[in-house]
């Protein structure tokens, strides 16, 4: 799960790494007592920054310096209802103005080929850290991360000497990379990272921005990160389907599949895909992956969230029986359309293939649904499936 920024800044704040005060705002009237909040009275500069889990919200517009509390709460209104690369800004935060001397970067993140972490650290920070890495490499320090000791003293001098730190702040900098393996680590994060982090006038290190994500498979270990999950930004369907249990990922498309599998349903989403190009390119409308025991309830549940897709014209059903065996999944379908009832409004294609394979068939034949088709092979299944929600479309 990604955060937001101001729930980064939050943890951040928790384990000691130097941050700024911040408020989240959802109106120009908050994000006015917010800034009244951090300003004290005292004349002074806060910064406005929306709130989208995307990154160059500077260059688009979305961070801007206000004067006073009636300034950020003009500057609020302007960015509230923004679109940033497809995300539309319902938040705000206001933070507090840092004078900045100089910005610098840092990231912390996950090397999966390696089965490692990997920092990486330049005292050339800002907005571009994209560009730079490609223009100037140099310029970017990446140093190897070893999970069992992770940034410890030596490893956070060698990260800032890596990078070329003056000798003068190459000790804060160090010191604070060390807070933020501590968030990297206790919080169980995926990534970490902070651009820019500042060097102020005042000889302070300070955390601007943050990006981290968390690792949802240690979910078990933070009961407390639930409270993190943006249910209004999660997409309704898969929320819907994550309560159920069920692998679920909604696509843009118009074929809904259901298979038993992750590789199965993978291949299964690129064969609809290529199908779908001699059927008016239509596409697949989902992932989801019922896994091994595909009972009659698994089945319902899956089919009931991917029929309640207004987009879904069409379903492909492409199980392989093995433990669960092909009469069992026939079943399951059968007693899912039952329990849907006139729910089941939209045609399914269903391939059966694996152990007990003609019991399976015959089960449905038997049943003859007038929605259900059987189909013999995946590829002949994939173009049934897109023909017809083709022609419904
Ligand atoms: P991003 O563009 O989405 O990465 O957003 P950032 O939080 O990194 O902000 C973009 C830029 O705004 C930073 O690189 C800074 O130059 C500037 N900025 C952010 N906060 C402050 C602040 O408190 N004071 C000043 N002067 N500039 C800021
Ligand atoms: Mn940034």
């Amino acid at each position: 799960m990604d955060l937001f920024e101001y729930q980064a800044r939050d943890i951040f704040e928790k384990h000691g790494v130097p941050v700024l005060g911040g408020v989240v705002a959802t109106t120009p009237e908050e994000a006015r007592a917010g800034a009244e909040q951090l300003l004290g009275g005292q004349p002074g500069v806060v910064v406005v920054k929306a709130q989208v889990k995307v990154g160059g919200r500077g260059k688009a517009g979305g961070v801007k310096l206000a004067r006073s509390a009636d300034d950020a709460a003009e500057k609020a209104a302007e960015i509230l209802g923004m679109d940033i690369k497809g995300h539309t800004v319902h938040r705000v935060m206001i933070a507090a103005g840092a004078k900045i001397a100089t910005e610098f970067y840092f990231s912390l993140l996950l090397d999966r080929a390696e089965r490692r972490y990997l920092a990486m650290c330049s005292v050339e920070g800002g907005m571009d850290i994209e560009q730079l890495a490609v223009e100037r490499p140099d310029a970017l320090a990446k140093v190897a991360v070893d999970p069992r000791t992770g940034i410890d003293q030596a490893k956070a001098d060698e990260i800032v000497a890596a990078a070329g730190f003056d000798a003068e702040i190459a000790p804060k900098v160090a010191a604070v990379l060390q807070t933020l393996w501590t968030v990297y680590r206790s919080e169980d994060a995926t990534l970490v990272e902070v651009n820019p982090l500042v060097l102020t006038e005042d000889g302070e290190i300070v955390a601007l921005d943050g990006k981290v994500t968390l690792d949802a498979n240690a979910d078990f270990r933070h009961p407390e990160h639930a409270e993190l999950e943006d249910a209004g930004e999660t997409d309704p369907l898969e929320a819907r389907a994550k309560e159920k249990d069920l692998n679920y990922v909604k696509l843009d498309g118009e074929v809904g599949i259901i298979g038993n599998g992750a590789g199965l349903v993978m291949s299964t989403l690129d064969v609809v895909a290529y199908a779908g190009e001699a059927h008016g390119g239509v596409k697949p409308a989902n992932f989801l992956d019922i896994g091994g025991g595909a009972s009659a309830e698994i089945m319902a549940a899956g089919l009931d969230i991917i029929l309640t897709d207004p987009q879904v014209k069409a379903v492909f059903v492409n199980v392989f029986g093995g433990i669960t065996a092909c009469d069992a999944v026939a079943n399951g379908i059968v007693a899912a359309l039952e329990i849907l009832g006139d729910e089941a409004s939209k045609p399914l294609v269903v391939r059966l293939d694996g152990n007990n394979v003609l019991e399976g068939r015959r089960i449905l034949a038997e049943a003859g649904h007038p929605l259900v088709t059987i189909a013999d092979t995946m590829d002949g299944g994939a173009d049934k499936a897109a023909e017809l929600a083709h022609a419904a479309a």
